[in-house]
């Protein structure tokens, strides 16, 4: 069991900036989430995109705002628990018990829930047999890439993620990848290396087929695909992956017995703590009269909910105000040199 002052649902830019506010008044946090890299919808919807009303900076993209976060609350080290999603909540003695999906066990006084939308979730193949080798030879995403070596591969999808993936495998595998529209959507570098490797015999591009059918007794050996004008085909297949994009769910955020209208949680605004106390929700997630879904409305919830949490983790100290600017103590949390 992991025991922490304070546990971060999201990995998102209000929950990254919340490791800082929490940092800086001396508490400690793990941050979970279920996508494998940090970021929230900056980093998943639009990396490249330029924002213009992060204030202080006139401009920066979805990416340079998250490397930034990160570079901020590098000197607090907390931990990262990345693809895992939080799966339940339960109060014992005066704490909460929070437990992931891959059943890590956490255990603080206080949670924020910086959950966004809801967890980001692959859109996955609709073919019923999928969910049989889902996890052995069917993926939504790469975690080790040396898992798959000198296989068949076929890859779904036609954005950025299929292309780079293809892209990366083909170096060692054979590598069939495969869109339900003749265009795809990548970068266009990317695209013409993909021709490269096409016209090397290095990948093999098939459009615009959907997926058919899998063929399997106790593993799976191929595939059928169908172009659209219906006509069927067959491919060898040791593994598939599938980059259909992200769907957004609440996901099991619902069942934790907080207050919930529509999608979202109402807080306070002293404090943005939720109807159970030492569970706080900031960024997205949060409702309140005046609301704005901006990433600084997500950095001032964070800022009071770090205050918030101090009373339940340091119940005999008192809260004192200080300026980063002048206050030694957070000099010395930030490891500046005197
Ligand atoms: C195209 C686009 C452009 C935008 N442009 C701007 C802009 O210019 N300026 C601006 O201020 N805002 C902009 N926004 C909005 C901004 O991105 C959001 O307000 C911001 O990302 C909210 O941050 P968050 O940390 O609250 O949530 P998110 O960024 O949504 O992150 C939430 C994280 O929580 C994780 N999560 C949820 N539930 C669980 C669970 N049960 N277990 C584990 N992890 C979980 C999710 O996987 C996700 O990574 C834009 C949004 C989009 C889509």
């Amino acid at each position: 069991m992991i025991k922490t002052d304070a546990i971060i649902i999201g990995a998102g830019p209000t929950g990254l900036f919340a490791v800082h506010q929490l940092g800086i008044i001396g508490l400690k946090c793990e941050v979970i989430d279920n996508l494998d890299r940090a970021g929230g919808q900056c980093i998943e919807l639009y990396p490249d995109k330029p924002i213009y009303d992060i204030p202080g900076i006139p401009e920066c993209t979805g990416e340079e705002l998250t490397k930034g976060l990160l570079k901020q609350i590098e000197p607090f080290k907390n931990n990262f628990h990345l693809n895992q999603r939080v799966e339940e909540i339960k109060q014992e003695n005066n704490l909460w018990i929070l437990k992931t999906n891959k059943g890590n066990i956490f255990s603080a006084p206080n949670i924020i829930i910086a959950g966004g939308v809801g967890s980001f979730e692959p859109r996955k193949l609709s073919l019923k047999d999928a969910e049989k080798f889902e996890g052995s030879q069917i993926f939504y995403s790469v975690t080790n890439k040396n898992f798959f070596k000198n296989k068949k591969i076929s890859i779904f999808g036609g954005g950025d993620s299929a292309l780079d993936w293809a892209l990366e495998l083909s170096k060692l595998n054979e590598i069939t990848l495969i869109h339900r529209r003749n265009d795809f959507r990548g970068a266009s570098h990317t695209l013409s290396e993909i021709k490269k490797k096409e016209k090397d015999g290095k990948i093999t591009i098939k459009t615009p087929y959907n997926l058919k059918n899998i063929e399997a007794s106790q593993v799976m050996t191929g595939i059928e695909i169908e172009h659209e004008n219906g006509k069927i085909e067959g491919i060898k297949t040791d593994y598939i992956l599938s980059f259909f994009g992200l769907i957004m769910k609440l996901g099991p955020i619902a069942d934790w017995g907080l207050n919930i209208t529509g999608k979202t949680i109402p807080v306070n605004t002293e404090n943005f703590q939720t109807n159970k106390e030492g569970i706080f929700a900031i960024g997205d997630i949060c409702t309140y009269p005046g609301k704005l879904k901006l990433i600084l409305s997500g950095f001032h919830e964070a800022a009071l909910a770090a205050r918030g949490c101090f009373k339940t983790a340091r119940p005999n100290e008192k809260y004192r105000f200080e300026f980063t600017t002048a206050s030694k103590s957070i000099h010395d949390r930030l490891g500046l040199k005197k």
